[in-house]
């Protein structure tokens, strides 16, 4: 198969081991670069350009979007699309799971376990909102951050209401989040592919750090899941309408609570591990799944 990453860099471990694992099984892999893409919008031939020509005979891409690049990378996606392509993930799906409010909403409609959240415009009904999620502790997050900037633990009403009111006065967009402290400064990613959990870890902050995200100096080891936790993960992946996805759970005392839902979760701290060969499976993937006419959303929201 004649199979594209879309990614910013071939260095970029993640991409490296897909592209190497594609070739060990035999496929003729290329790294594209999205942000070069151009493309051509014309009826009846939809075309991706790049680096003066245009790219043909593709049977599959791997999108690989960062987020701060999601509205031009997903275009590129579309356009593949349109061409019959068959993308692991599809544009709809990447942009649904960038906004963190809306994948909330989506995964609350399936009944799947989240933290108490609460989300407003004004800061008129500041109190309200911060009982709504039972009062301090609580968590307040930025909907555009990444990788725990942004993440704020409020230990008292009072700080809660003038951070929340320090943020909407930027004009932030925030989310209001009842603090799980029983998961003790660690979550755990659960590596989505299809339908299975191919591989799991468990991220811990360093002492005294709420926020387990590797970026933040947390570590990570090999963990089982319970098969709450499997299920959850799997429905959480599939409501949002990725075929892989990378999610984040906490154990709290009412069960598995979903964090978030990523679309291009990394491989190096997830293989490293786990001691899974998760780019294999990728591609394992494509070759079952791939194929002409194989791309179809049926998402409502
Ligand atoms: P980001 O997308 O920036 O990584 P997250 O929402 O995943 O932001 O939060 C970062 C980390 O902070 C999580 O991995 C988790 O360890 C911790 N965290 C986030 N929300 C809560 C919460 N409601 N209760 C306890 N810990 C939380």
């Amino acid at each position: 198969m004649k199979i594209a990453i879309l990614s910013r860099r071939a260095s970029l471990y993640s991409t490296r081991r897909l592209k190497e694992a594609g070739e060990e099984r035999g496929h003729n892999m290329s790294v594209v670069d999205y942000l070069r893409c151009y493309m051509n919008i014309t009826a009846h031939k939809p075309q991706v350009m790049y680096q003066g020509g245009p790219l043909v005979g593709f049977d599959a891409v791997i999108p690989r979007i960062g987020a701060s690049n999601t509205f031009y990378g997903n275009a590129v996606v579309r356009q593949f699309e349109m061409m019959s392509v068959y993308p692991t993930n599809e544009s709809q799906a990447i942009s649904r799971s960038r906004d963190k409010l809306r994948c909330l909403q989506l995964l609350s409609r399936l009944g799947i376990g989240l933290p108490v959240s609460g989300f407003a415009h004004s800061t008129k009904d500041i109190d309200g909102l911060v009982n709504m999620v039972g009062g301090a502790p609580l968590v307040i997050k930025l909907l555009e951050g990444t990788q725990g900037i942004g993440v704020i633990l409020a230990d008292t009403d009072n700080a809660a209401k003038a951070v929340i009111e320090a943020f909407r006065g930027l004009d932030a967009n925030i989310l209001v989040q009842e603090f799980i402290k029983e998961a003790g400064g660690s979550d755990i990613r659960c590596f989505v592919i299809g339908d299975k959990v191919v591989a799991s870890m468990k991220r811990q902050g360093p002492p005294g750090e709420f926020r387990s995200n590797i970026h933040r100096g947390g570590s990570a080891e090999k963990i089982k899941l319970t098969p709450e936790e499997r299920s959850t993960a799997v429905r959480s992946a599939k409501a949002m309408g990725l075929r892989v996805a990378g999610v984040d759970i906490l154990r709290s005392n009412h069960g598995p609570v979903v964090m978030e839902v990523n679309s291009s979760p990394g491989l190096e701290g997830i293989e490293g591990a786990s001691g899974v060969d998760v780019a294999a499976k990728i591609i394992e993937f494509i070759e079952k799944n791939a194929g002409p006419g194989k791309t179809r959303d049926r998402i409502k929201g």
